[in-house]
């Protein structure tokens, strides 16, 4: 299984992404976790939201650090930039969780 974010997706990816239930219910667990709102740190956009992966590395199995929502402005933007803005949606998932 490839781990590299760089590499072009593989077919079983595809299959994931498109078809499995369980993708289905993470995704809407991102989404739900980041309250339908792009987690890019002062954007709050809200227009064509993408769960995006950060980590492939637990693909099928993620974990919730592995994903970050972005809405379609973000999803053009340079990769490196929602890795930095990462943090301030740990933050919010840390308090959550208590
Ligand atoms: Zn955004």
């Amino acid at each position: 299984m490839p781990t590299c974010i760089d590499m072009a997706p593989t077919p079983e990816y595809i299959n994931y992404i498109r078809f499995s239930p369980v993708w289905q219910m993470r995704r809407i667990q991102a989404l739900d976790r980041a309250g339908w709102v792009c987690e890019t740190l002062g954007c709050g956009g809200i227009e064509g939201l993408e769960v995006q992966h950060i980590a492939y590395d637990r693909l099928g199995s993620e974990q919730p650090e592995d994903m970050v929502v972005v809405c379609r402005d973000c999803r053009e933007e340079a990769f490196d930039r929602i890795l930095e803005n990462r943090p301030s949606w740990v933050d919010r998932m840390d308090s959550a969780m208590g």
